[in-house]
């Protein structure tokens, strides 16, 4: 009798201890999913990926004048282009930053020109870009003003290089049009940001390797031309990527392959003109 009712209290806590380690583990579920879905949260959708700012970095730095390596190495403490071009999302983790959110791009209306379009009051890619600059030219300026702004400037001429960062505003540059990425929910913008180049497998180094393999003819003619020009090229694709997609479409290999040669030139022309900016402000 005595041994029947020790067995039941010791059935008894054994199940209220695997209750409790069940309930234990599915919080734990729950927290590594929510730390795992966090960074999503943070950041949105609008971070050109770190490989795409990399290999616009590091294209860059094969197109620099000898007087601006110099500036730069001085600036820079050494590190390298690509090193530095993710600064601009990086900082995103830390609200004092949270200024700097409209810089990464603009939005106006299909068809228009952005020298047309009505301004944001919190500033955008360009305005942000003509700071950058006006900053790091003036010498009086600290050195830190002008590192950071520096830094700013590198990630910016990447990202005015992302078609769907020189957007429309009512569907948030592409950020409300869903789609799938091999099965995955993504969008538009998305897809531009990060599913395309991740999925080519290509390290930062590797793709700049391959991709900068231009004429000096064909260099100078990527180089025409200034950031309003820029935006506008990059406003006019954004415009044809709205066409690529239907709402929840099935996207994969077929878009990667309509597509790759699209990012592959917009990564090209993002380092030479980066490297032109710099050149040109360091001369
Ligand atoms: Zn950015």
């Amino acid at each position: 009798m005595y041994i029947a009712k020790r067995f039941r209290k010791l059935n008894f806590a054994c199940s209220k201890v695997s209750t409790l380690i069940r309930q234990y583990s599915t919080k734990m579920k729950k927290t590594v999913l929510l730390l795992l879905l966090l960074p999503m949260f943070m950041f949105g959708n609008t971070i050109w990926s770190k490989t795409g700012h990399r290999v616009t970095g590091q294209i860059a730095q094969n197109h620099l004048k000898g007087k601006t390596k110099r500036a730069l190495n001085d600036l820079l403490e050494g590190h390298s282009l690509a090193f530095v071009s993710t600064y601009g999302d990086d900082i995103k983790a830390d609200r004092a930053y949270n200024k700097y959110s409209p810089w990464h791009y603009v939005n106006y209306p299909l068809g228009i020109s952005y020298k047309d379009s009505e301004k944001s009051k919190d500033g955008d890619i360009i305005t942000a870009i003509e700071e950058c600059k006006a900053i790091i030219k003036n010498k009086n300026n600290s050195r830190e003003d002008r590192i950071f702004h520096l830094k700013m400037l590198v990630h910016l001429i990447g990202d005015l290089h992302q078609p769907m960062h020189a957007s429309r505003e009512e569907d948030k540059g592409g950020n409300d049009i869903q789609v799938q990425w091999f099965g995955q929910g993504s969008n538009l913008h998305r897809v531009w940001d990060q599913n395309l180049i991740e999925s080519y497998g290509m390290t930062y180094t590797e793709l700049a390797h391959e991709l900068d393999k231009v004429s000096k003819k064909e260099v100078k003619k990527m180089q025409e031309g200034t950031i309003y020009d820029w935006v506008d090229e990059s406003h006019q694709i954004c415009g044809e990527l709205y066409d690529s997609v239907k709402v929840g479409e099935k996207l994969g290999y077929q878009y990667a392959y309509n597509y790759n040669d699209l990012l592959f030139e917009q990564l090209q022309k993002g380092g030479l003109r980066l490297a032109k900016v710099l050149n040109d402000l360091f001369e």
